[in-house]
C-alpha cells in the first residue's frame, strides 16, 4: 500500500513528491510520458514561488541558472523601434529576499526538482499511464493494474484523467478563437542577441505579431505568436518571416512545438473522497502574468503537510484556502491577457507575496490589539544574530516565534522583526510549516500556542 500516489510529474506533482517524501511519506510518483519534457512553457518563477524553493532546498540550482526577465526590444523589419522592460526589479530587503521574478523554462525546474526528489530515493515512474481512479484513492493504470494509497492526488495538468474521473466540473470557458503557436526554436549563434526578448507588432496598440525570448540555460528562444480568428498556423518558418519581414531569421532547429488555446477554467471541487486535485488539473489560466505553474506550486506545498498529518481539519482546509486563491488568480490573468485598463501592474500584483489564508478555519488571531501582520498571511523573512528566519523555516515543521517571551524550542525575534510580525512585548506567533501565520498571541496566551501546534501536526 503507497501512502500518497501523485499522478503527472509537472511542477506540481514534482513539487507535492519532494514535500512528502522530506517528511518520511511512502510516495509514488507516475507520469504518462515516456520521459521528462523539455517544453520551455511557464518560465516565470515569481517571487513566493522562489521562496517555496528556498524552503524545499532547490533555490541554489534555480537561482544558479535562472535570470531576471530581459529588456524588450521592438523592430520594424531590422529597425529598432523601442526599448522597454517588462516591469521593474526590486532589491532585495529584510523581509523579501526574492523580490523578482526570476526566468528559467519549465524543463529545467522540472530537471532540478526531479534532482531534489531523486536525493529522496524517489524517481518519476514515467510511461505509466492511469486510466481511471476512485474516490477512495484506488487508480487503474492503463495496462490494467493497481495502486492503491491512502490518498491520491491528480496533478496531471489541464486534461486531468483524474478530474473527470472523479467527475469534478472543470467550470469556465475555453476561447477558440484565440490560440497562439508557442515553439523554442534555434537560430545561427550570433543572429539574434540573448540579451534582449525580440518582439514584433503593432506599438500603437500593443498587439503582438511575433515573440522571441532567449531562455536561460539554453541556446533557444521561445517563440510565441498570436493567430488571428480562423488563421490556420502555417509552418513556424514562415510564421517568423511573415511577421518580422525578415529573412535572415532562420530557424536551424524546432526542439518543442505547440498551438496553446486560451482556456480559463476552475474546478468546483479540489476533492472527492481521498482523492485531491493540484495545479493545472484544478485551475486553468491565461499565461499572461505568469501564474499557472506558479499557482500549481503552492497549491502542493499547502497540500504536502496536510497529506502528511492526515488530519481531517487539516486536509478540509486545502480546498477552502487554495480554491478562493485561484479564482482570484484567474481573474487577474484574464485581465492582463486581455490588457484591461484596469489591469493589475505585474510586479508587487503577481508576485504572489500578498497572496493571504486570513479567511481559513486554521487563521486565529488572538491578540487584544491588533495590527501589522494578520493570522493566515505570509510569514516574512528577517534577519536574526546568526541568519534569517527562512533559514530557520525551512524544513518540514512549525514554528514558533517569540517577542520578549519564554517558549520551549522558540525562536526569539529582535524589535524590528517584531514589528514586522506585529507583536508586541511577550507576544506568539505560530509559523505554519507552508510558510504562513497560523496564530498570533499574546503574553499571557502560551496555553493557546500549545494547543494549535498540536492541529498543526
Ligand atoms: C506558453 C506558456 C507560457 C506559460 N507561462 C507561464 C509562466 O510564465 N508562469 C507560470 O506560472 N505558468 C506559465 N504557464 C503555465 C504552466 O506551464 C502550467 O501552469 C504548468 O505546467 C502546470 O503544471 P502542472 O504540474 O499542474 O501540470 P503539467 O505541467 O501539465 O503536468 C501534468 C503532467 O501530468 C502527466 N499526465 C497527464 N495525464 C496523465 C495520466 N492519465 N497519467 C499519468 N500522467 C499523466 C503529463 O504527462 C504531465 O507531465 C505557461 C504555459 C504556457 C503554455
Amino acid at each position: 500500500m503507497t501512502d500518497v500516489l501523485v499522478i503527472g510529474a509537472g511542477p506540481t506533482g514534482l513539487t507535492l513528491a519532494i514535500d512528502l517524501a522530506r517528511r518520511g511519506v511512502g510516495v509514488r510518483i507516475v507520469d504518462t510520458a515516456a520521459g521528462p519534457s523539455n517544453a520551455s512553457r511557464g518560465k516565470g518563477l515569481q517571487p513566493r514561488t522562489l521562496e517555496v524553493f528556498d524552503d524545499l532546498g532547490v533555490i541554489g540550482p534555480i537561482l544558479d541558472i535562472a535570470r531576471p526577465y530581459p529588456p524588450m526590444r521592438a523592430y520594424v523589419g531590422s529597425e529598432v523601434v523601442w526599448e522597454g522592460a517588462l516591469g521593474e526589479s526590486r532589491p532585495a530587503s529584510p523581509d523579501v529576499p526574492y523580490p523578482s521574478i526570476r526566468m528559467l523554462p519549465q524543463s529545467i525546474t522540472e530537471a532540478i526538482l526531479r534532482d531534489r526528489l531523486a536525493s529522496f530515493g524517489v524517481a518519476v515512474e514515467y510511461g505509466t499511464t492511469v486510466g481511471h481512479v476512485t474516490a477512495d484513492a484506488t487508480a487503474t493504470l492503463a495496462d490494467g493494474s493497481v495502486i492503491e494509497a491512502d490518498y491520491l492526488v491528480g496533478a496531471d495538468g489541464g486534461r486531468s484523467t483524474v478530474r473527470r474521473a472523479l467527475e469534478i466540473p472543470f467550470l469556465g470557458e475555453t476561447f477558440e478563437t484565440e490560440r497562439m503557436a508557442l515553439a523554442d526554436v534555434r537560430f545561427a549563434p550570433g543572429l539574434l542577441d540573448r540579451e534582449h526578448w525580440h518582439i514584433w507588432g503593432d506599438l500603437a496598440t500593443q498587439e503582438l505579431a511575433l515573440g522571441l525570448c532567449p531562455l536561460p540555460g539554453t541556446d533557444v528562444f521561445q517563440l510565441t505568436a498570436p493567430l488571428a480568428p480562423g488563421e490556420e498556423p502555417s509552418d513556424l518558418q514562415n510564421l517568423v518571416l511573415g511577421r518580422s519581414g525578415r529573412t535572415d531569421l532562420v530557424i536551424q532547429e524546432t526542439t518543442w512545438e505547440s498551438l496553446y488555446r486560451v482556456n480559463i477554467r476552475l474546478a468546483s471541487s479540489y476533492r472527492v473522497g481521498r482523492s485531491f486535485l493540484a495545479g493545472d488539473a484544478a485551475h486553468a489560466h491565461s499565461p499572461a502574468g505568469g501564474q499557472g505553474l506558479n499557482t500549481g506550486v503552492q497549491d502542493a506545498y499547502n497540500l504536502g503537510w496536510k497529506l502528511a498529518s492526515g488530519s481531517a481539519a487539516l486536509l478540509d482546509s486545502y480546498q477552502a484556502e487554495r480554491q478562493p486563491i485561484a479564482a482570484a488568480v484567474l481573474g487577474l490573468s484574464t485581465l492582463l491577457l486581455r490588457g484591461d485598463s484596469a489591469a493589475p501592474q505585474r510586479g508587487q500584483d503577481t508576485d504572489q507575496l500578498d497572496l493571504h489564508y486570513r479567511d481559513s478555519a486554521l487563521s486565529q488571531d488572538r491578540r487584544r490589539v491588533r495590527s501589522g501582520l494578520q493570522a493566515g498571511d505570509r510569514a516574512p523573512d528577517a534577519v536574526l544574530p546568526d541568519g534569517t528566519l527562512f533559514d530557520r523555516f525551512r524544513g518540514p515543521s512549525p514554528t514558533v516565534l517569540v517577542y520578549q517571551a519564554r517558549y520551549a524550542d522558540a525562536i526569539e525575534l529582535d524589535a524590528d522583526a517584531a514589528r514586522t510580525y506585529g507583536v508586541g512585548g511577550g507576544g506568539f506567533v505560530v509559523v505554519r510549516p507552508d510558510g504562513y501565520v497560523g496564530l498570533l498571541a499574546d503574553a499571557d496566551q502560551g496555553d493557546a500556542v500549545a494547543v494549535y501546534r498540536t492541529t498543526l501536526l
